[in-house]
């Protein structure tokens, strides 16, 4: 049906395959988006005579720099940082840092070009940005990741600002990290410039409801999405991978609502409790003891560890992937389809190959990307932006309605754009065309820049 639009999108997909040789994942990211944006260019032929993809799929800057640092021992490292900044339509750049061994310019580029439609579908002015380094914190002492910050900001803090780059935290980066690179920002430029950053700690500047954010946000977008078909979260089954920042306050918030959470994982493994996770063991051994899922199933009756496996063979209602990109496979979704899957929303970042998005949309699960449903952390992100601002902050309860506000409208933005453009349901279509629809017309508004 879309023929003459696909005639538009195809030559410049391969364009952009052309000048981003290798960077697979943010291939994947861009097709992912072009191929529901056919549509719009129908409707909008301005976007396509002011080249809005070609100039969208182009970061604005991107920044590449050398990281060295030494360890406890006094040897030497040198790593790669990494800052992809790449649209300030709406506002300043915005998105996380990450730190591990597989960061390269692919994966800031994926993340940062999902962060652009999922940041404009928060409705809040933040434009859409990524970085990162290959440092791999596991088992390195709290002086190295210190050291590690200082020497990552040292080069970095000359492209930020509360009004052009803002930072937050990503796999690797919490609030330990956050505060060593704040310190640092401080220091060079003697200024407590606090809207420069956001996942700070609560008694510096930092939001209540923050850390949370993310996985109560994921949750909160599932309980739309149940709720438009006429169900709840209540008594549903619900596995969750990965066991990091995002995975336990999804595990938290599906709890509160009646849910019973029966998995997490980490990069060993995966544990399932069937009588419910115990989310303060959990949370004990991750986030006090920056331990391993293993030890969960060790401390825990009844809980197995099954190592080196995903957690999706294991029946449940509702699977909330929180680990990593392309970590829920075809052959996964095709496990779910036939266990009864109801809903699928992602926590992390693009987790859900498009091979396994296309069985779950064909089977009729709900499913949600993680440009809406992981949207909360950097919502919330926006809110703390908004207290530095203003001097203020808010109380937890205000906090949380907030969030549970905006992640209701971009439910609402994705289900009834996907309607408007006869794709009933299809939360896919609906958030990449709600998000891009926003970031394309501020940058007709604002000129050929
Ligand atoms: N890293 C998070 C994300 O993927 C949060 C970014 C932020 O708060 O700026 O959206």
């Amino acid at each position: 049906p879309h023929a003459a639009e696909n005639r538009v999108i195809e030559p410049l997909y391969a364009e952009i395959l052309r000048r981003n040789q290798g960077e697979k994942e943010f291939h994947q990211a861009v097709r992912e988006v072009l191929e529901t944006l056919g549509p719009v260019l129908a409707q909008r032929p301005e976007f396509v005579d002011a080249r809005i993809i070609e100039r969208i799929c182009e970061p604005e800057r991107q920044l590449i720099f050398r990281v060295p640092w030494s360890d406890d021992s006094g040897d030497i490292h040198v790593n790669r940082g990494f800052r992809v900044e790449f649209s300030s339509s709406l506002g300043p750049y915005k998105g996380g840092l990450r730190f591990h061994p597989s960061v390269n310019l692919g994966i800031v580029k994926f993340l940062g070009f999902e962060q652009i439609f999922k940041n404009a579908l928060t409705g809040m002015p933040i434009g859409g940005g990524k970085g990162g380094s290959d440092f791999d914190p596991k088992g390195r002492s709290d002086a190295e990741i210190m050291r590690f910050c200082q020497s990552f900001m040292t080069e970095l803090h000359r492209h930020l600002g509360e009004y052009t780059d803002v930072p937050a935290g990503d796999i690797g980066v919490g609030g330990r990290e956050i505060g060593y690179l704040f310190g640092q920002y401080k220091r060079i430029t003697n200024r407590f410039e606090s809207g420069v950053l956001t996942g700070k700690g609560l008694g510096w500047g930092g939001a209540l409801v923050r850390t949370e954010a993310t996985g109560y946000g994921c949750v909160m977008f599932t309980a739309e999405m149940l709720r438009s078909r006429g169900e709840s979260l209540d008594g549903q089954r619900i596995a969750v991978s990965g066991s990091g920042n995002v995975a336990i306050y999804a595990i938290e918030k599906a709890q509160q609502l009646g849910a019973t959470v029966i998995t997490c994982s980490d990069s060993d493994g995966y544990v399932v409790d069937e009588k419910g996770i115990d989310l303060a063991l959990l949370k004990e051994i991750k986030e006090a003891g920056r331990g391993r899922v293993s030890e969960y199933a060790e401390r825990r009756d009844g809980a197995v560890f099954v190592p080196g496996a995903g957690v999706w063979d294991v029946p449940c209602d509702v699977a909330l992937p929180c680990a990593t990109q392309n970590e829920l496979h075809e052959a996964d979704a095709l496990t779910l389809v036939r266990n009864g899957v109801k809903a699928v929303a992602e926590g992390a970042n693009m987790p859900t190959t498009p091979e396994a998005v296309r069985v779950l949309q064909e089977a009729g699960v709900a499913f949600a990307p993680g440009k809406a449903a992981n949207a909360g952390g950097v919502a919330t992100s926006a809110l703390e932006m908004q207290q530095n601002a203003s001097r203020d902050s808010w109380t937890f309860a205000h906090t949380e309605q907030r969030l549970a506000e905006i992640m209701r409208h971009i439910h609402d933005s994705c289900y009834t754009t996907a309607e408007r453009y006869g794709c009933p349901g299809n939360y896919v279509v609906g958030a990449n065309i709600a998000g891009f629809e926003l970031v394309a017309d501020a940058m007709l508004a604002q000129g050929l820049i």
